[in-house]
């Protein structure tokens, strides 16, 4: 992989979703949620948006004031938006500081993200559903986001991976890891994370994030042997050979599906 450039990751916390059809008390229990993720150390976390315009501006408005000016806050649509929706959305959120927009629009509109791109000053990212460097390359030829996302357990691979990182770098865009799901997917993406350089060579320069979805979840830190260490928002790289980590077999066998 061409060996670590750093040991350590800044996470970022992945949750704050919606949990109640009442906003009032959605408010409150992710208020709650938000600051839980500060008393664990968290300096950026990420929610989800494209539940309607009025809807999601009260509650990034309201997680906005929670957390303060200093924490980065992301969001992500999961394509839920179409492109009027996502502009409208976008520009409304501006005043809001806020680090990407995920996923705004259907992931195959690679128009639709160059275009919205050009319509809002929110990064624009995506990728956690495209594959393989070919999609990749559409992608940033386009210079469709400004933040790509490709999830290291499905995009093929490490090595097609780090040849994505590697064409991302060439077309500086950002690339931060989708990570969700198991924690041998977490382990690989720690492996990729300590590879992947900064965009540009700087003092000042931006490092990837880790992807820490942070809702409670038996196939991640109970699969592992020693868990991905998360600390004050902080991951460390799992050190031993391969991928770093070991599987728990009992914990395997008791989520076996025959
Ligand atoms: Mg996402």
């Amino acid at each position: 992989m061409g060996g670590p450039v750093r040991t350590t990751v800044k996470a970022y916390a992945t949750g704050l979703y919606r949990r109640n059809d009442d906003r009032a008390e959605n408010h409150r229990l992710l208020a709650a949620e938000a600051q839980g993720y500060l008393a664990a150390g968290f300096t950026a976390m990420k929610t989800k948006v494209g539940f309607g315009f009025a809807d999601d501006i009260a509650l990034v408005e309201m997680l906005r004031q929670t957390i303060g000016p200093d924490v980065a806050l992301f969001v992500d649509a999961n394509h839920g938006c179409d492109r009027v929706q996502a502009a409208r959305l976008a520009r409304a959120m501006e005043p809001l500081d806020i680090g990407w927009f995920e996923e705004p629009v259907e992931p195959e509109d690679i128009e639709g993200y160059a275009e919205l791109r050009g319509r809002t000053t929110i990064p624009i990212a995506g990728g956690e559903c495209s594959f393989t460097r070919h999609d990749f390359r559409r992608i940033l030829e386009a210079r469709a986001m400004d933040v790509i996302q490709p999830d290291t357990a499905s995009c093929g691979g490490l090595s097609e991976a780090k040849r994505i990182a590697d064409m991302a770098w060439t077309h500086g865009t950002r690339y931060n890891p989708h990570v969700w799901g198991t924690g041998i997917g977490l382990a690989a993406a720690m492996q990729l994370l300590a590879v992947l350089p900064t965009t540009t060579p700087a003092f000042g320069a931006h490092h990837p994030l880790l992807e820490y979805d942070s809702t409670p979840h038996p196939f991640r830190q109970d699969l592992l042997v020693e868990p991905v260490r998360v600390e004050s928002g902080i991951a460390h790289v799992p050190q031993g050979p391969g991928l770093g980590v070991e599987i728990r077999r009992d914990v395997l066998e008791r989520w076996r599906v025959n």
